[in-house]
């Protein structure tokens, strides 16, 4: 498996550990080793200060207090807090989640814990975008409406979703706003002041930090109470029980750092490569269709289908050479079509010949070159091959 030398364009699913980070990293697995709860002693102040550095700087990267900031085991477990967290919370006002059908699986699969719980869910479509219009939001809120969920950023087709506009409606009818921040930090300027988000989630991995931490803000004010998911030590204010994971803290901390700083020069660059990417692809290939909105969207992904083309056999032809996925890492692997583009409303053949491009830091100009050849051989010999050819669908 010749795996180094392959292109990744895989960054939705994880991204590398910026050497940086884990530099800062190393001293907390063995000099400062101590547990950030130890009081009474120099290695727990010292693993505590390191820890209230790395929330500044996290808070800092989304214009977030560092009394919001509450560490997790990464977005997952932090969509679970902010869900189920609040829900419990606001029993006495109701059990109504609103979401939207693109979310990722780990605020969908949490929401339907809510139903199974005695709560209520409703699934708000996406636009042929993608994106969420913020009158169907509105229209879904009702009397028992505690929590509206939508994320800032897809995680398989790019899609930016319009949070501010959601989050006027929230604010007018007393509902909390959460979102599933994970695709944007680091990657788009995020503030949560700008969108007006009571509650969103952030995972290190995603920000080239390291895997396994991850952050959930919590707004101080006007105050969002939440109801602890995990119990047994009081650490992170109560909110979130368990040794703190100091080293992993340290790395998130310096990661968000990292990110403040380049964001806003790496979002054009990337975005260029991404261009060239899809100006490469539809100069070579017939019949390639761009999959969400290509204005509302992160500047390093791009999701593509193409005609004819079953898209597990592309991506078992690209393997060696090009890390590309058909969409969420948490959902390939089976053959079942994207939930995000079946919500598009794609037809069969958008959805099995998909290709999701994420591209990174390391990117350069030369492997998208590379990418667009493996790209448009592999499309060029699966077209020859099919026995439906471009028109048709599968
Ligand atoms: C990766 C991802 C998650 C899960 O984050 P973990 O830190 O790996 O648990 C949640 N939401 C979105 C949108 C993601 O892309």
């Amino acid at each position: 498996m010749p795996a180094t030398r392959s292109i990744y364009l895989d960054h939705h699913a994880t991204t590398p550990v910026d050497p940086r980070v884990v530099e800062q990293m190393l001293p907390y697995f063995t000099e400062h080793f101590g547990n950030a709860a130890s009081r009474q002693h120099a290695f727990g102040w010292k693993a505590d200060e390191a820890v209230e550095h790395a929330r500044h700087q996290v808070a800092r990267l989304i214009g977030a207090r560092a009394k919001e900031i509450v560490f997790t085991s990464g977005a997952t477990e932090a969509n679970t807090l902010a869900i189920r967290g609040a829900v419990a919370a606001r029993r006495d006002q109701g059990a109504h989640v609103v979401t939207v059908a693109t979310e990722h699986k780990a605020v969908l699969d949490v929401c339907q814990a809510v139903a199974a719980d005695g709560g209520r869910v409703t699934v708000v479509p996406v636009e042929r975008d993608g994106r969420v219009d913020p009158a169907r939001v509105a229209a879904a809120l009702a009397p028992d409406t505690v929590l509206v969920s939508v994320m800032t950023a897809n995680n398989e087709i790019g899609v930016i979703h319009p949070v501010a506009d959601i989050s006027a409606i929230c604010q007018a009818r007393g509902v909390w706003l959460h979102t599933d921040a994970v695709q944007a930090a680091g990657h788009v300027p995020f503030d949560v002041e700008a969108l007006g988000v009571d509650l969103a989630s952030f995972s290190a991995h995603k920000m080239y930090g390291p895997k396994g931490v991850g952050a959930l803000y919590v707004r101080r004010a006007p105050k969002v109470t939440l109801v602890p998911q995990t119990v047994g030590g009081g650490q992170e204010q109560g909110l979130r029980a368990g040794t703190l994971n100091v080293p992993g803290i340290v790395g998130f901390g310096a990661a968000a750092g990292i990110a403040r700083e380049v964001v806003t020069s790496e979002g054009p660059r990337v975005a260029h490569l991404r261009d060239r990417l899809l100006a490469g692809l539809t100069q070579a290939l017939a019949a390639v269709t761009v999959n969400g909105s290509m204005t509302a969207r992160l500047p390093h992904n791009l999701h593509v289908s193409f005609a004819g083309v079953d898209g597990e056999a592309l991506m078992t032809s690209l393997a060696d050479d090009v890390a590309v996925s058909s969409g969420s890492a948490c959902a390939s692997g089976s053959r079942e079509p994207s939930h995000v583009m079946t919500a598009l409303g794609a037809g069969a053949a958008e959805r099995w010949g998909a290709l999701r491009f994420g591209l990174g830091r390391g990117t350069t100009a030369a492997e998208i070159d590379a990418a667009v050849a493996h790209v448009t051989a592999s499309v060029t010999r699966l077209r020859a091959m099919s026995p439906v050819g471009v028109g048709g669908g599968l």
